[in-house]
């Protein structure tokens, strides 16, 4: 695979999302960093989106809920370069319906070479890096010259 830059504005596109026993601690993380964390673009999956809100008063656009798909509408956001960073509290101790979901999410983070914390640490480094407030290039697959490949391969 072949990796061309993308440009990130200095405003991120913050994704936020928790299971259901970490969502306290997600929450808690929102509040201590507000006064950052509004200075950006924020959306996440149903429950956790509108618990932040009702919590903190920052405006968050809802996905649906993880379950329900929310986690694969976040993973398409990516794959269309909507979304710049994943915050994602995952459950370590408890099996989910949507595991395979969850997977597939991490996954194609991992593709579009996205910033992803799963825990309050590696949240709290990530938020505190001096490229959280200025723009930067992130390497990204060439879809295109991906796409120009296989046209060649097909056409042999
Ligand atoms: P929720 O989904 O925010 O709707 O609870 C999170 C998840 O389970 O992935």
């Amino acid at each position: 695979m072949d990796y061309i830059d993308q440009p990130i504005a200095a405003r991120k596109r913050i994704a936020l999302v928790a299971h259901d026993n970490r969502k306290a601690g997600l929450i808690e993380w929102c509040r201590k960093h507000r006064g950052t964390l509004e200075q950006h673009q924020l959306l996440g999956t149903g429950t956790t989106g509108s618990q932040i809100e009702a919590a903190t008063d920052m405006v968050v656009e809802k996905l649906f809920s993880g379950p329900m798909g929310g986690d694969q509408q976040l993973g398409a956001k990516i794959c269309q370069g909507e979304v710049d960073i994943l915050i994602f509290f995952w459950d370590p101790f408890e099996p989910m319906p949507h595991d395979p979901d969850v997977k597939a999410l991490l996954r194609i983070a991992a593709v579009w070479n996205i910033p992803v914390a799963c825990n309050a640490s590696s949240a709290d480094m990530m938020i505190h890096s001096e490229l959280m407030t200025r723009s930067f290039s992130r390497q990204v697959p060439d879809y295109q010259g991906y796409l120009a490949a296989r046209k060649g391969e097909l056409a042999v």
